[in-house]
Order: C-alpha cells, then sequence, then structure tokens
C-alpha cells in the first residue's frame, strides 16, 4: 500500500460539528491510546459525523463500512478475485485501514452476523494485527490505525446484540439527540432554514420522541429534521415536507400518522 491510498481517505474539509459536551476531548485521549471505540445511540443523531470530524481533526484517514446481515467477513478482510491472469487477492475496507492506518467506522455493527464481527477481535486487543486466513499473511496493524464502532442499543432484539466478549473490547460513547436549542442550531445550519423554522421542526420531533415505545420504533432523529428543513428552503410547504420527511419515514399504521400530523399542525399549520 502506498502513502497514495491514506490521501485518498483523508477527510478533506472540515465537517461541521457542535460538540454537545467534553465528547472531542475524550475521542482525542482515547485515540492518543488507539483505544477501541464503540458509540452507543439512536439513528440520525450526529455519531456518523463526530467521526467525520475527529478524523479531519486528527488528520487521520477514515475508512466507514455500512454493516449489514449480507455481509461475510471477506467483505470486511478481502478475497481473492478472478482476472485474466489467475487470481488476485483484493484486500477489504478493514484490511486497508489497518494498512495504511486509517480510523475505520463499522457503523450499525450489530446488523453484521456475529460470525463477521469476530474478525475484528484480534485488531482490538494487544495483538493489533489481522490475519488473512485465505491469503496466509499476518497483517501488523498500522501504529495510527483505530476501530470504531456504532451500536443503537433502543433497536436491538436479544438476537441482534453484541456478544460481551466483543463488547468488552471497547470503550464507549454514548450519544442522543441534542438539546432543543442545539439541536435546532444544527438544523438551520445544515439545511439553511430560518431559526423559528428549525426550532419548530424540533418541537415536532420531540413530541414524536415521546412516543418511542407506545406505537413507534424511533422518534424522529436529527437527520429526517434536516430533510424537513431542506425541502422548506426548495419551497415546499412546511406541512408536507413534514410529512414527506418526518412522519412518512417512521411509521406506517395510520393512527399512528394521524397522531404525528396532528403534532405537525399543532406547529405549523
Ligand atoms: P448517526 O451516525 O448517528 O446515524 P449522523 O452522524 O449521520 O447520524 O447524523 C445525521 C445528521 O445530523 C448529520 O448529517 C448532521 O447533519 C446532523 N448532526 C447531528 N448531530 C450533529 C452535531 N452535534 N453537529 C453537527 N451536525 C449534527
Amino acid at each position: 500500500m502506498s502513502k497514495a491510498d491514506a490521501k485518498e481517505y483523508m477527510v478533506k474539509k472540515e465537517p461541521y460539528y457542535y460538540p454537545i459536551g467534553d465528547e472531542i476531548d475524550r475521542y482525542e485521549a482515547a485515540y492518543d491510546v488507539r483505544m477501541p471505540i464503540m458509540l452507543k445511540g439512536p439513528t440520525g443523531c450526529g455519531k456518523s459525523r463526530f467521526v467525520e470530524h475527529m478524523a479531519w481533526k486528527l488528520k487521520k484517514p477514515l475508512i466507514t463500512v455500512a454493516c449489514n446481515e449480507d455481509m461475510t467477513a471477506s467483505d470486511l478482510v478481502g478475497r481473492f478475485l478472478l482476472d485474466v491472469n489467475g487470481t488476485k487477492w483484493q484486500d477489504g475496507p478493514l484490511t486497508t485501514a489497518a494498512r495504511i492506518g486509517a480510523i475505520c467506522y463499522l457503523d450499525e455493527v450489530v446488523e453484521a452476523r456475529q460470525d463477521t464481527t469476530v474478525v475484528i477481535h484480534p485488531l482490538t486487543d494487544h495483538r493489533r494485527q489481522l490475519p488473512l486466513e485465505k491469503k496466509g499473511e499476518l497483517v501488523d496493524a498500522h501504529p495510527d490505525f483505530q476501530i470504531v464502532i456504532s451500536y443503537n442499543p433502543g433497536y436491538q432484539s436479544m438476537m441482534k446484540d453484541l456478544k460481551q466478549s466483543t463488547k468488552q473490547r471497547f470503550g464507549a460513547m454514548s450519544f442522543d439527540y441534542p438539546e432543543a436549542e442545539v439541536e435546532s442550531q444544527i438544523v438551520a445550519h445544515e439545511s439553511g432554514v430560518d431559526a423559528a423554522t428549525a426550532e419548530r421542526l424540533v418541537q415536532v420531533a420531540q413530541s414524536s420522541r415521546n412516543l418511542k415505545g407506545h406505537g413507534l420504533d424511533e422518534g424522529m432523529s436529527t437527520r429526517l429534521l434536516i430533510y424537513a428543513a431542506q425541502l422548506i428552503t426548495k419551497g415546499i410547504a412546511p406541512v408536507a415536507a413534514c410529512q414527506m420527511a418526518l412522519v412518512e419515514p417512521i411509521t406506517d399504521d395510520p393512527d399512528m400518522r394521524d397522531t404525528l400530523g396532528a403534532a405537525v399542525n399543532t406547529f405549523f399549520a
């Protein structure tokens, strides 16, 4: 692997991140000792943005993998590919990250099957090694390499939880939706919508978050609020924008749709 590869994964422009507490200092300390980190929290609350910001701040390459249940260990580690000259090994994203010294961010890691998750184990203890069994190579992780996973605890069934043997390899940082004033600022910043509209969108979201566990799996995320705000800046009427970006994505139940629609009307009609 050449230096050029690391360059390809550098975060070039500062990703806007509004700190909620002392998470930047804590992450920097954890990175200093190359502690594997688990970011816990609901979907769309800023975990990925935080990692992007930290990779930029620390000037380290970032390789992100969106995990899913069809993902195999080979998708992470690499595989032999057939070409005209026979077979050729191709590193997977985890291997590339270990070689070039990137921060490897495995997003929604519980979505992956457990036999996939275990390939990260030897990288997360004192060994910092990745065995490429099919290739017969043991990769020593670059000194800058760090592994970060994200995990949404509210969302998991017992079948889909991380094993203790995996969990206990990570330091953890909890994230949640920011308080109303901060979240409004984030929504306004990301979409360009005016402050009053951003505040009302956040109020709609907060009412939906109270329904979590009472007919909703998750409340409206910061990400969805930004979508709604972006539609509004494009001239879509706020009620319609909320319907499209906030209500319809999170429920298929007609009664819940009415309940959330009423919340939207309270703030926007
Ligand atoms: P997650 O990884 O938790 O699912 P993201 O990091 O993708 O969520 O967050 C969704 C969006 O919310 C981001 O693209 C960003 O626009 C916004 N966001 C959330 N929290 C923050 C924050 N603290 N600072 C800046 N933007 C944020």
